[in-house]
């Protein structure tokens, strides 16, 4: 089977203008190499502590920013190689939930018409658009009602319903939920989720879950990519992370979760003290290196890759990686 994403070795730095301008432009490099696939009705996540290149890394993957290197597959198709009219329709089956709707919710627009705006652009005829309009949102739980409602007088949680149903009515294949439900609280995150789970099982969606919240990528992700400084450290099943994590920065994470009810991966709590450091001067060898518990002095010279420990279970650590 092609995976329905397949994301091959991007890169992305930004040039940032030097606060002693004296020195000129600096550059971050907010993706470093990244690859990983997303197979067709899974729910992917992809956690690390802010600042680690997620935001980044969802701009790209739809296609908002272009990567500087690498290649993003969809469907099996090149995403830069697309025609104008290719990428057209890779859109509509790709879209993007961010975190707080309402700075892209128009605030003087009725929620329906926001809803049904997508669709006149592609061309769907007046009536057809009102109808889907009523049906994903009755999909997403608003009632008719809410069609005339503006965004200001909506709660947090309808608000994210209304943009679900945005994207809904696009007939999408995959979902980026980039912090998605992060500013909700815990019972409107937990009857969003169900309801991802029925569009899923109704749509066949593939979701990306995009999120700091591990507790939460835990319970409705199969497969889970940890971020560090624009790299990923780590790639495996979720069994494997939780319970047979190969990277200190992993096993820093999972100690940092107060919420998780039972630690699976027990052992010394690793503490995560200190920044990340500066994505401007990364310093040669691990990027983790200054705040791992495990540093060897092989780690501040080489770079460790991402080896596969065991099938489907990778990581990008001296220490777990296999004997040459
Ligand atoms: Fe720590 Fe070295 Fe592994 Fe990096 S390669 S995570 S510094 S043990
Ligand atoms: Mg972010």
């Amino acid at each position: 089977v092609t995976p329905i994403l397949q994301v091959s070795d991007i890169t992305k730095t930004y040039s940032v203008k030097d606060r002693a301008r004296f020195f000129g432009k600096q550059h971050v490099q907010a993706v470093r190499g990244v690859s990983f696939d997303v197979y067709q009705g899974d729910n992917f996540g992809l956690v690390g502590e802010s600042g680690c290149g997620k935001s980044t890394l969802s701009r790209l993957l739809s296609w908002v920013e272009e990567p500087d290197s690498g290649a993003i597959l969809f469907e099996g198709k090149n995403i830069a190689e697309m025609t104008g009219r290719e990428r057209f329709g890779m859109r509509r089956g790709f879209q993007l939930l961010l975190q707080d709707p309402y700075n892209c919710l128009p605030p003087h627009l009725p929620v329906g018409r926001t809803i049904g705006m997508a669709l006149s652009i592609h061309g769907v005829g007046r009536k057809e658009t009102a109808e889907r309009v009523r049906a994903a949102m009755a999909e997403v739980g608003l009632s008719p009602d809410d069609l005339h409602r503006l965004p200001v007088g909506m709660s947090a949680g309808q608000r994210q319903r209304v943009n679900i149903a945005r994207a809904l009515v696009l007939e999408p294949k995959l979902l980026i939920l980039d912090e998605t439900l992060s500013a909700l609280d815990p019972v409107e995150q937990g009857r969003l989720l169900n309801l991802f789970e029925r569009l899923q099982a109704k749509h066949g969606l593939t979701y990306l879950f995009i999120s700091h919240d591990l507790a939460m990528v835990r319970r409705v992700c199969t497969r889970i990519a940890v971020m560090y400084l624009g790299k990923m450290v780590e790639i495996a099943d979720t069994g494997g992370v939780f319970y047979d994590p190969g990277h200190p920065y992993t096993k820093a994470l999972l100690s940092a979760v107060p919420t998780l009810d039972e630690r699976p991966y027990r052992t010394e709590d690793v503490l995560l003290d200190g920044e990340p450091p500066s994505p401007i001067d990364l310093p040669p060898g691990c990027s983790f290196t200054a705040r791992c518990p495990e540093a060897m002095t092989t780690c501040r010279i080489k770079e460790p890759a991402l080896w596969s420990r065991q099938p489907g279970r990778l990581a990008a650590c001296h220490v777990t990686a296999p004997a040459p």
